[in-house]
């Protein structure tokens, strides 16, 4: 253990073998968080290890910490500076001696923390893969050489993920070029078939695995259908008033739209994709990070390297591409564990738009089977009438009981209905139409309407024609839908998004089973729009009072923030400014027993903490 570590954070040697001293003392948490002590152990003990915990379990610390225990210099690699640089900002700001290595880094930088790797003071180095695979940090490291190499978003090695990196094909050889240090990889991403490039490329096959539950509990799902999208994202926002969030959208263009009609509404929004203007984008990111309150709008090109802990909600205006998509892009959402929110809308067009997608693409045959059958997945998640989480879950293989209590389904049970005749309708007006026309042309179809289709087609001779006017087009929408979900019709995307009737079409036909059919959101949504008014402290349980405090804390955690130029969630996270505001400490000590103050942070920011408290409270 090198002496620096000891001296700093007042720990003996005895303690430092302890891990759980070393997170409350240097973290200031008081206890790990799932499997995290297990893992740590295995770090500690020398063993290769392979951690898949979902987004915001706390994978970080499942290296960093270890690095603390043992002699030598722990080398992360990382796919991203921006990732890079914030995580040894962080780790600074606990009193943690680290640096970064990367090409664009000003020679003064480099040269200050390649003499602290050389004198063996570094106790964690992060790089690039290229600079790894470059070689040579061995011998530059002191003479406690290298403690352990952890791989970082290490599915980013598999052609499997959709991140796959070439450089980190590189990384194959570190077994080779760093024997006997132990290699921790790290991701969040769990299917099989990832994790097993994962094991085999890095050449690591004896390694210990650790799986966490891949639940993410405090993050709530919702997911409607789309009737008017500007009232239905307006009334989400406005649960979310000076919360920083996340908004996808599919389009590069609808995500400038979105953000142009969201400042006319007086909404702080940013927008994000691929190609904007480079100076624009490291912008626009950079404010994310730094402010409150913002609205980053965006295409998927946004997200990976942002581990801002508290983004309290992400919403979805366009299907996402598969269920690991989205189980990725909403667990950006409420890292520190406080309550978040997902909201997706979606409706038929995108799914007939997501499988033209698939199918104008340029991947294999065999490849776009798959990704049909990872939309199909996921539509079958947005009609389901019973859990969220359970399907999502289910999805991934692990086992929910279901009744989260925290997903629409749970909280606002389904009302469902038999919607046989509905569906024999439906059907009927496909199969009478030839299965050559979309679902909106077979809605006009049902609901009568006069269009120059109908009546160039003859369709409006059709004994099916005007025969669905019990119900408006919206509700027929919402019924294609579900019959899709059910596998009882698909979408033909090489026929411009064509209607067919399955095999299985033929069982309702002929009455052999019945169609059981949720009812349409829409018809309620008046109501749900009053349920939904709740705001951020009744949510999260504070008091009035203890709000007012929070938000005193955070005005005087972002004048400190601005004034060192670091994030405001580097100095303190939500978590631990909520805990001021309700458990109120008025000593440094009683300041030490709060999640999240450690030695180093009770140092540099005690004091201004309890005179802001101190003036709060008068
Ligand atoms: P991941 O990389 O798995 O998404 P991070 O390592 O970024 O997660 O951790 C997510 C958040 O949880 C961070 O703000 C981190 O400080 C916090 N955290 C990690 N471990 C603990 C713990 N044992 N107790 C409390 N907070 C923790
Ligand atoms: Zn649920």
């Amino acid at each position: 253990m090198a002496q620096s570590v000891r001296k700093l954070f007042d720990i003996d040697s005895g303690a430092l073998s302890n891990p759980l001293n070393v997170l409350r003392r240097v973290w200031g948490y008081p206890e790990f968080r799932g499997m995290q002590g297990e893992v740590i152990r295995s770090v500690i003990a020398r063993r290769d290890t392979l951690v898949l915990f979902p987004t915001g379990k706390g994978k970080s610390l499942c290296y960093q910490l270890p690095a603390l225990c043992m002699k030598g210099t722990a080398v992360v690699v990382s796919p991203l500076v921006a990732l890079m640089r914030d995580q040894v900002e962080e780790l600074k700001e606990l009193g943690v001696v680290a640096g970064a290595l990367w090409s664009e880094q000003s020679p003064s930088e480099a040269a200050e923390v390649k003499g602290l790797l050389r004198s063996g003071e570094l106790k964690l180095l992060y790089v690039t893969p290229e600079r790894i695979a470059a070689g040579g940090l061995a011998s530059m490291a002191g003479s406690d050489g290298l403690s352990l190499v952890a791989v970082d978003e290490a599915h980013c090695i598999s052609f499997w993920g959709s991140n796959f990196r070439k450089d980190y094909l590189a990384l194959g050889r570190l077994k080779e070029m760093y024997p006997g240090v132990p290699i921790v990889a790290l991701t969040a991403t769990a299917d099989p078939h990832t994790r097993k490039d994962i094991v085999r490329l890095l050449n690591i096959p004896d390694s210990e695995v650790f799986v966490d539950s891949f639940d993410r509990k405090n993050i709530s799902y919702e997911i409607i259908p789309r009737s008017n999208p500007k009232d239905q994202l307006l009334d989400f926002l406005k649960r979310h008033e000076g919360e920083s969030g996340i908004v996808y959208c599919l389009s590069r263009k609808k995500v400038e739209q979105t953000v142009e009609w969201l400042n006319e509404e007086g909404i702080r929004a940013k927008h994000y994709h691929a190609k904007l203007d480079p100076a624009l984008k490291a912008a626009n990111q950079d404010a994310f990070r730094m402010e409150e309150g913002l609205c980053l709008v965006a295409t998927v090109a946004f997200g990976m390297g942002i581990n801002k802990p508290n983004v309290r909600y992400v919403a979805h205006l366009d299907l996402p591409a598969s269920i690991e998509s989205y189980y990725q892009e909403t667990g950006r959402a409420g890292r520190d564990g406080l309550p978040a929110e997902a909201l997706m809308l979606f409706g038929m067009q995108d799914i007939v738009q997501r499988g033209r997608m698939i199918d104008e693409g340029d991947a294999t045959d065999q490849v776009k089977r798959i990704e049909r059958a990872k939309l199909n997945a996921l539509v079958g998640i947005c009609e389901t009438t019973g859990c969220r989480r359970q399907s999502i879950l289910g999805h991934f293989g692990e086992y929910h009981a279901g009744r989260c209590g925290n997903c629409d389904t749970c909280t606002k049970p389904m009302e469902t209905w038999d919607g046989t005749e509905a569906a024999i309708k439906a059907l009927a007006a496909v199969y009478r139409t030839g299965e050559r026309f979309g679902v909106g042309h077979v809605i006009d179809v049902l609901t009568g309407k006069l269009t120059e289709k109908t009546r160039r087609f003859g369709h409006i001779d059709l004994a099916v024609f005007g025969a669905g006017k019990e119900f408006n087009a919206a509700n027929w929408q919402s019924i294609y839908r579900q019959l899709l979900a059910l596998q009882l019709i698909r979408v033909e995307h090489d026929e411009f998004g064509a209607l067919k009737l399955q095999a299985s079409a033929a069982t309702v036909f002929k009455r052999e089973r019945t169609v059981t059919l949720r009812r349409d959101r829409s018809m309620t949504r008046s109501q749900q729009r009053q349920e939904n008014t709740s705001s951020y402290s009744s949510r999260s349980g504070l008091s009035e009072r203890d709000r007012e405090i929070f938000e005193a804390l955070r005005l005087t955690r972002l004048a400190i923030s601005k004034e060192l130029g670091v994030a405001p969630y580097v100095v303190f996270p939500d978590t631990t400014l909520i805990a001021f505001a309700t458990r109120r400490p008025s000593t440094p000590d009683e300041m030490l027993g709060i999640q999240g103050v450690g030695r180093t942070k009770l140092e540099r920011y005690g004091s201004l903490f309890l005179d802001a408290l101190e003036l709060a409270l008068r």
